[in-house]
């Protein structure tokens, strides 16, 4: 008893640690909010409040640790034997030309060099047995989204999914080939949540179809606010109403640029600056 609070403890003050490190307002998306729900991810673009009980999970920050060292030890033993090119491959770009303002940003877990297969990117998911079982013919969607972006960003065409199940150890891996539907449809979903609820400060109806006892709803942070209907809006939501009620209107910074642009045609002024920002962000985009 005595030792398992001390492991507890020490857990909890590592991922207070990694909160700090990584603390802020989110301000960008990641290939992990790819196919999941919508209103979540604009919960979490507006700071919102987590569930008091989420906050003490003291067995899911257990099961957290230990699919980090299975990650660890997948990514450490492929490497003995195919050719590394990168791990933890971080990555951070405007969503595209037309919304540079967009940031994607992200980390593929392996980049390898195969004999036959040539150069992929490899993602390691941990899961349990009951879990398991639904991967078995067909991935995960947002996992399957998520390592596409990975593909499309690096331009690359293969990937591997590969499931590690905690409960006996049996792997599974899905071959993925890049699919630019499926990208263009993610990226899409992107700047619907950025432009349509982010900017506009409104939050996204709940998914008729979801339940507050399954997936992804029971394992939600803000399954308390978003059913319970408790008041979602946070210091920094509020800070940004305040915001947009000084400017009388949400200005992004695409109509920045496209005003620039207009005021530069209309009265011949010199925003030689502006456009060098714009060139510059543009070639970001080509990170090979
Ligand atoms: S509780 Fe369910 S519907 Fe509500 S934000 Fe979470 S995942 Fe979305």
């Amino acid at each position: 008893m005595v030792f398992e609070e001390i492991y507890d403890d020490i857990l909890k003050k590592n991922e207070e640690f990694g909160k700090s490190q990584r603390a802020g307002i989110k301000e960008r998306f990641s290939p992990t909010d790819l196919g999941g729900c919508q209103r979540k991810l604009a919960l979490q673009f507006f700071n919102a409040p987590e569930d008091i009980s989420q906050e003490d999970d003291n067995v899911g920050r257990r099961v957290l640790s230990m699919g980090n060292i299975i990650h660890q030890e997948l990514q450490a033993k492929l490497k003995q034997s195919l050719k590394e090119i990168k791990s933890e491959h971080y990555f951070r770009v405007p969503l595209n030309k037309e919304n540079p303002d967009i940031i994607f940003s992200g980390s593929c877990d392996s980049l390898m060099f195969h004999d036959t297969m040539g150069i992929i990117a490899l993602e390691y998911k941990s899961i349990n047995g009951f879990a398991y079982k639904y991967i078995l013919d067909e991935p995960k969607k947002e996992h399957l989204s998520q390592l596409n972006m990975y593909l499309h960003y690096f331009k690359i065409d293969k990937g591997v999914i590969i499931y590690y199940n905690k409960n006996d150890s049996t792997i599974k891996e899905h071959k993925i080939k890049y699919d630019k539907e499926l990208a263009e449809k993610d990226i899409n979903f992107i700047i619907e949540t950025q432009r349509e609820y982010v900017d506009k400060l409104k939050l996204p109806e709940k998914d008729i179809s979801y339940t507050k006892t399954a997936f992804p709803c029971s394992y939600c942070k803000f399954k308390q606010i978003c059913y319970e209907g408790k008041n979602w809006k946070s210091e920094h939501y509020n800070k940004k109403v305040e915001e947009k009620i000084k400017l009388n209107d949400w200005v992004t910074k695409e109509t920045i640029i496209v005003e620039s642009v207009k005021v530069k045609e209309t009265f011949k002024i010199d925003l030689s600056g502006i456009n060098e920002d714009i060139e510059e962000s543009s070639e970001n985009y080509n990170i090979f």
